[in-house]
């Protein structure tokens, strides 16, 4: 039966057909699996360049005309006040434990911070986002002392207002004693106002007492001047509160409602501040991811379509 059914020819062409169809499957079969083979490492590198949490934030610094026009009207804003602040021999921008006694007889003097007040080192979070790193004293002590830093928009006619109308202008930074000499060139560079006979920039630990918490620097100040307007892109150039939760936050903020934008006066940093890291309570020894993922659980989203 079987011998006899493998001699008709009908047979013979199915016997062909079949060989030639295995063969064909056998010969695209590599083919087809081939997709799958290369795929399967899964280490596929995404699209281009790296990502890195600071594009959008140094981009807006660096190339958009809404953060200048935003750096140039808190400016405007701090040259009215100042005016106000000269002809009113009451006015203070320092709490009571910060400027009491007979201030009203002092000479007048205004109080900034300087990294992203007065200059913009905007430039160096640009490095950081394209070397794909970040903030690093030894690599920041660097930039600082190329005094490459550049002038915020509206910070330098508001100094020299300042200063052109006999208001001392003192630079309280959390830049360190060590860098202060660079900090000063970069300062004098774009003709910044700078006192040569007495200290005017005061940084971080110049004097034992002087922490990164600022109030001291400013009772300092306060001892011999009348501070009228206090200037900083940062909660902690105005209180020393600044470290807390989000919640107790708000509420400092809350607690000096009147101040802002009348002797205190915020200027935008969207690239690093006490409000970047209060989601992972300031725990800067996190690494990255867990930093990345406390922010996100931080954020309140629309709950969706
Ligand atoms: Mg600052």
């Amino acid at each position: 039966m079987r011998a006899r059914i493998a001699r008709h020819p009908l047979v013979s062409w199915l016997v062909v057909l079949t060989l030639f169809t295995a063969m064909g499957c056998a010969a695209q079969a590599p083919a087809a699996k081939a997709p799958a083979t290369a795929a399967a490492p899964v280490a596929v590198a995404p699209a281009g360049p790296p990502q890195h949490d600071l594009l959008d934030a140094v981009l807006w610094m660096q190339k958009s005309v809404e953060y200048k026009a935003a750096t140039m009207a808190a400016y405007a804003l701090a040259t009215l006040r100042l005016d106000q602040a000269l002809a009113d021999p009451n006015w203070t921008a320092l709490v009571p434990k910060e400027q009491s006694g007979n201030y009203q007889s002092l000479p007048p003097a205004v109080i900034l911070d300087v990294d992203e007040t007065v200059l913009d080192n905007s430039g160096y979070q640009a490095w950081n986002a394209i070397k794909d790193t970040t903030f690093d004293s030894k690599t920041w002590t660097a930039y600082v002392n190329s005094e490459t830093s550049l002038p915020i928009p509206g910070s330098l006619e508001f100094t020299r207002y300042a200063a052109s109308k006999g208001v001392k202008v003192f630079y309280v930074s959390n830049r360190t004693a060590q860098e202060e000499p660079a900090t000063r060139k970069n300062l004098e560079k774009y003709g910044y106002p700078l006192d040569g006979a007495i200290d005017t920039v005061l940084t971080s630990r110049e004097k034992p007492d002087w922490t990164s918490a600022k109030s001291t620097r400013r009772a300092y100040v306060a001892k011999d001047y009348r501070v009228l307007l206090n200037l900083g892109d940062n909660f902690g150039d105005f209180v020393d509160e600044y470290r807390g939760t989000e919640a107790q936050r708000l509420d400092v903020l809350e607690q000096h409602k009147a101040r802002w934008g009348r002797e205190w006066i915020m200027l935008p940093n969207p690239t690093y501040g006490s409000f970047e890291s209060a989601p992972y309570k300031h725990d800067f020894k996190l690494s990255e991811a867990d930093k990345r993922k406390a922010k996100r659980d931080a954020l309140q989203p629309w709950p969706g379509p």
